[in-house]
């Protein structure tokens, strides 16, 4: 018994071992992959329940598609390209909850500039190079 468990113990230790070896250098997961995941598994489960059988196989590839990708990223050597991956989209995803601001970007030099909504329409000076343009708000 007590062999077992100590091989097990063994075991195990090597395993994580490994596994932390394999890891190293990766870039592991992160919020855009937990979104990834989360509608894989969205995909996977309308594949099961939907009644039309196009749709289904549709979701069904779908699922496969962004499982894969999610793995894809979460093993990816290329840390700073995955980074900045889920910074663009954690600012999407933070766009779309604000309500109370509209974003535009700067036709000059690209700078994201957020106004409020529902001002009409507003002359916007960007903050960094001084460029004023005109937008409806
Ligand atoms: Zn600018």
């Amino acid at each position: 018994m007590n062999g077992i468990r100590g091989w097990f113990r063994q075991f195990s230790a090597k395993l994580s071992q490994g596994l932390r070896a394999f890891m190293a250098g990766r870039y592991g997961t992160d919020r855009l992959n937990m979104a990834i995941l989360s509608a894989g598994l969205v995909a996977s489960l309308l594949s099961v329940i939907s009644p039309f059988s196009s749709l289904s196989m549709v979701m069904f590839v779908l699922s496969y598609v962004l499982m894969i990708l999610a793995i894809f990223r979460s093993l990816s050597r290329n840390t700073y390209k995955r980074y900045q991956e889920n910074r663009k989209f954690l600012q999407i995803f933070g766009r779309m909850k604000d309500r109370e601001h509209r974003y535009f970007d700067c036709p000059k030099c690209h700078q994201m500039v957020r106004v409020p909504k529902g001002k009409g329409k507003i002359s916007i000076t960007c903050p960094r190079c001084r460029e004023k343009f005109v937008k409806k708000t």
